[in-house]
């Protein structure tokens, strides 16, 4: 088996629309709600 060193499981950085913080990694899609400013972000990683 080949070794790449690294992780299949490829997460994506979700960032605030409105106040670009940080606010989680997934895979497919999610609605996740700002902690800071409430909005609502609706991603698709698909
Ligand atoms: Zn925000």
């Amino acid at each position: 088996m080949p070794s790449k060193g690294g992780v299949e499981l490829k997460l994506k950085e979700i960032r605030c629309k409105k106040c670009n913080k940080l606010i989680g990694k997934i895979k497919g899609i999610a609605e996740i709600k700002c902690p800071r400013c409430a909005t609502v972000n609706t991603v698709n990683d698909r």
